[in-house]
């Protein structure tokens, strides 16, 4: 399967892309929900965290508490480390095996850390989704509950803007209406096709 890595920050409207290229008949593998389904009920990796954090971190319902285990791993690097050598391989695994699945032209897997994490080691060509820090704050703090602070502090944990324009082979720029962004998709899914042939 050819893969097409989508990226971008916060509020960069990856979803927005990537929504569009599903309405296209593209499979859409999206790591964020890759890496819920690894800690599902049922899943060997969550007893794993429940046998080594305790009965805390799973919630009345059965699911794993995703915000008491934030607080656990934020503050003890040896904690994340565990954490991450349980659950990176899964993820890895689980990301394969939806793209495998795959039946369409091409498949996209729509990461918001693709550099950081590696992810873009499975991808043939990545394209960020690129909009101005302002655009991201505007657009993210709209959307969410998060405060334009809280957003600001997302934005400094991830990669810099730059440096994911340097690493991206295409780039579409989000900054306008949500048709221009469509316009330039097209050019770059026919632009895929094309390549695939
Ligand atoms: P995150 O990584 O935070 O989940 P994202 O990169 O997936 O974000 P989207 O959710 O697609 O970004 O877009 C962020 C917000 O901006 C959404 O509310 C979306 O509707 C809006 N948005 C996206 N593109 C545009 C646009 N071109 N014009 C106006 N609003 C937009």
């Amino acid at each position: 399967m050819w893969v097409l890595g989508v990226t971008g920050g916060i509020g960069s409207g990856k979803t927005a892309a990537t929504d569009y290229l599903a309405s296209k008949g593209i499979t859409i593998v999206d790591a964020d929900e890759c890496s819920r389904i690894v800690v599902e009920p049922g899943r060997p990796a969550l007893t794993a965290i429940e046998e080594h954090f305790g009965s805390e971190a799973i919630q009345v319902d059965g699911t794993l508490d995703r915000a008491w285990l934030r607080t656990q791993v934020f503050s003890n690097p040896d904690e994340r480390k565990w954490l991450e050598q349980l659950t990176h391989p899964l993820i890895r695994d689980e990301i394969v095996n939806q793209l495998n699945a795959a039946t369409s032209a091409y498949a996209v897997l729509a990461s918001p850390l693709l550099f950081e994490t590696g992810q873009s080691a499975f991808c043939n060509r990545t394209l960020v989704i690129d909009v101005s820090i302002d655009t991201q704050l505007a657009r993210a703090s709209a959307r969410d509950a998060n405060s334009v602070d809280q957003i600001k502090k997302i934005i400094a944990a991830q990669m810099p803007r730059e440096e994911r324009l340097e690493k991206a082979d295409d780039v579409a720029s989000n900054e306008g209406s949500l048709e221009e962004l469509y316009a330039q998709l097209d050019k770059l899914h026919e632009s895929y096709i094309k390549l695939l042939r």
